[in-house]
C-alpha cells in the first residue's frame, strides 16, 4: 500500500512513518515543516512540502503519489496557544482539514485516518473514558479537533469516505533506538520536561497540585507510547484499505493511569539520580483523571500495546533526549 501521511514530519507522524515502512507500505509526507523535522524521516519517504491551507498543493499531491490512503496529524496543538490565538487554530486546524477533506472527495475517495485526541471529552466525571462519553471540550485546540471529526462524519454520510479516528491519551516516549522523538518548539508535557530537567537544562520540576482526590494526590494520565500509537495507525489503515472497517472511532491508550508522582519516581530510576522536584498550585483546567476505555480498539483492530511498563516508556524517552539534548539541532 502507498500511503499519504500529512503532517508526517512531526512527533507521532515520524513514529508511524516508520511503522508503516517496517510494515512494508511505501509513504509519502505531506509536511509545511512548521513544527515538524525532515532529519525526522527516513531517506525512503518522499517529501512534498506543501501546506493544507493551499487547496491545490494537496490536491496535486494526491494526483501525483496516487496513495491509497491517509493518515492525518497536521495541526497546532498548543492548548494555551490556541486559547490565545483561535483564530490561527480554526483555521489551520479546521480549514485544513476541510481541504484535505475536499481534495481527497474529488480526487480519490481513498481511507482516511484522523488524528484526534482525549481533549475532545474535556472534563468528565467517567473513569475509564469511553468513546460515548460525552464531549465538551474546554480548549479551542478541543474543539478544532471535534469540529474535524463532525466534518469527517458529514463527508462519511453525504461522500462514503471511509475514516478512522483515533483520540489519543497522553503520548509519550520515543522509538527504542533513541534516533527520533518528541521535540516540540515549546515544551509542556511531564516525561519530556523531567528529562530535560535530569540533563540539567531547568532547574526542577514542579507538580502542579499534590491535592487531587486520587491515591497519591497528584493527577493520574493514561500514558500510551507513541511506537504502539503509531501502530494502532497502521492497524487502522490496513483495515480500511482491506475494507473490514468503513467507519470507527477508537480511543488509544493503555486503560490504566500514571500518577505525576509515579511518572517522575520512573524517572527518577531510570536516570539514576533524583530529579528535583517541588509541589506547586494546581495548574488550571487538569481534571484529576484522564483514563481511556481502550476496549474497542483491542477488540476491534487487535490494538496490543507493547509499552505498558512505565519505567520502559521511560527508558526510552531518556536515550533520545540524552542523545539529543537540543532535538535534532544535534
Ligand atoms: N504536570 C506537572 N508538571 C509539569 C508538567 C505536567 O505536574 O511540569 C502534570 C500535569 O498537571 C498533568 C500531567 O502532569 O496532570 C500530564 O501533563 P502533560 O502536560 O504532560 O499532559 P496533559 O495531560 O496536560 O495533556
Amino acid at each position: 500500500m502507498k500511503i499519504l501521511v500529512v503532517g508526517g514530519a512531526g512527533y507521532i507522524g515520524s513514529h508511524t512513518v516508520r511503522q508503516l515502512r517496517r510494515a512494508g507500505h511505501d509513504v509519502v509526507v505531506f509536511d509545511n515543516l512548521s513544527s515538524g523535522h525532515a532529519a525526522a524521516l527516513p531517506p525512503e519517504a518522499a517529501l512534498v512540502r506543501g501546506d493544507l491551507l493551499d487547496e491545490g498543493a494537496v490536491k496535486a499531491a494526491l494526483v501525483a503519489h496516487q496513495p491509497d490512503a491517509v493518515i492525518h496529524f497536521a495541526a497546532l496543538i498548543e492548548v494555551g496557544e490556541s486559547m490565545r490565538a483561535p483564530a490561527r487554530y480554526y483555521r489551520n486546524n479546521v480549514v485544513g482539514s476541510l481541504n484535505l477533506l475536499q481534495a481527497i472527495v474529488e480526487t480519490r475517495k481513498i481511507p482516511l485516518v484522523f488524528s484526534s485526541t482525549a481533549a475532545v471529552y474535556g472534563t468528565t466525571d467517567a473513569v475509564p473514558i469511553p468513546e460515548d462519553a460525552p464531549m465538551q471540550p474546554e480548549s479551542v485546540y478541543g474543539e478544532t479537533k471535534l469540529m474535524t471529526e463532525c466534518m469527517i462524519h458529514a463527508f462519511h454520510t453525504a461522500q462514503g469516505l471511509p475514516y478512522v479516528v483515533l483520540r489519543y491519551f497522553n503520548v509519550c516516549g520515543a522509538a527504542p533506538e533513541g534516533d527520533i522523538g518528541e521535540a516540540h518548539a515549546s515544551k509542556s508535557h511531564l516525561i519530556e520536561l523531567a528529562a530535560l530537567t535530569a540533563l540539567g537544562q531547568r532547574e526542577k520540576m514542579l507538580i502542579f497540585g499534590d491535592d487531587y482526590p486520587t491515591p497519591d494526590g497528584t493527577c493520574l494520565r493514561d500514558y500510551v507510547h507513541v511506537q504502539d500509537l503509531a501502530d494502532a495507525h497502521v492497524l487502522a489503515v490496513e483495515a480500511l484499505v482491506k475494507g473490514t472497517q468503513q467507519a470507527a472511532t477508537y480511543n488509544v491508550g493503555l486503560g490504566h493511569g500514571f500518577s505525576v508522582k509515579e511518572v517522575l519516581d520512573a524517572v527518577d530510576a531510570v536516570v539514576g539520580t533524583p530529579v528535583p522536584r517541588e509541589v506547586a498550585p494546581r495548574r488550571a483546567g487538569d481534571p484529576p483523571r484522564l483514563v481511556a476505555d481502550a476496549a474497542r480498539i483491542r477488540q476491534e483492530l487487535g490494538f496490543a500495546p507493547q509499552f505498558t511498563d512505565l519505567q520502559e516508556i521511560v527508558q526510552t524517552a531518556w536515550e533520545w533526549h540524552k542523545r539529543h539534548p537540543h532535538d535534532f539541532r544535534k
